[in-house]
């Protein structure tokens, strides 16, 4: 299949499962995740229409997306991936959406960063609903005094919440524990769902999933 082609088939596997779960087919976004790949193979994604992308390095990202952006009115880049302070300002300087604030320190310096450069982001708090230790993310017993100290202190706009289930688990107890979590902050989005298991994703409410290999193929 041509990638424009995998592109129209997840769109319309996102349609078929929101319909059948009752939901408004607008209601579910597609964050194109373009990691690792070179702009030749993202901009006939672009050309379809698709604007929401997803990388998971600064650095990568800086490489390729200023150009892309300059041709194409509209994107909306999202970091999805973990950021350490020191990259923060170029960060902010580059993404629209940081889905990746998992710590006081990086939530402080973003917060700094966004003042210095009088940039207005979007933020997810990403949440590691396995507490696995190698992921990164809060604790979802944390989660809601995160989100407090983001919101009231940093006045960060905190829009919804992030999450990656284990890799070896049955990924729906996470994408609930990420929606029950969502309602008890006030948070409206939630960013949860890749390749392998978005259409569950959108079942228990997902209103973005993060999206690649379906799409760009293997990396
Ligand atoms: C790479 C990545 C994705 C997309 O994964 P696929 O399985 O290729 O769809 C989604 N979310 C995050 C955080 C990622 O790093």
């Amino acid at each position: 299949m041509e990638i424009e082609a995998r592109l129209e088939d997840v769109l319309q596997r996102i349609a078929a499962v929101a319909e059948q779960a009752d939901r408004k087919p607008g209601s579910v976004s597609l964050v194109a995740v373009s990691k690792t790949f070179e702009a030749d193979a993202i901009q006939p994604v672009i050309d379809c229409g698709q604007r929401v992308f997803g990388e998971n390095r600064v650095q990568e990202a800086q490489g390729k997306w200023p150009a892309l952006k300059e041709k194409t009115e509209g994107i909306e880049l999202h970091l999805i991936g973990p950021l350490q302070s020191n990259k923060s300002a170029d960060a902010v300087a580059l993404f629209d959406v940081i889905q990746s604030v998992d710590r006081e320190k990086i939530a402080r310096a973003l917060a700094d960063e966004c003042q210095k450069q009088g940039r207005a982001l979007r933020f997810y708090v990403q949440v590691n609903t396995g507490l696995e230790p190698q992921k990164a993310g809060i604790d979802p017993r944390e989660t809601a005094t995160f989100v407090t100290m983001c919101r009231d202190e940093l006045k960060l706009t905190i829009e919804g919440l992030m999450c990656i289930p284990p890799a070896d688990e049955n990924p729906g107890p996470h994408f609930a524990l990420l929606a029950k979590l969502a309602k008890e902050c006030g948070v409206q989005k939630l960013s949860m769902g890749m390749s392998g298991d978005f259409e569950t994703a959108v079942e228990f409410g997902a209103t973005s999933v993060r999206v690649g290999s379906a799409i760009f193929g293997t990396r």
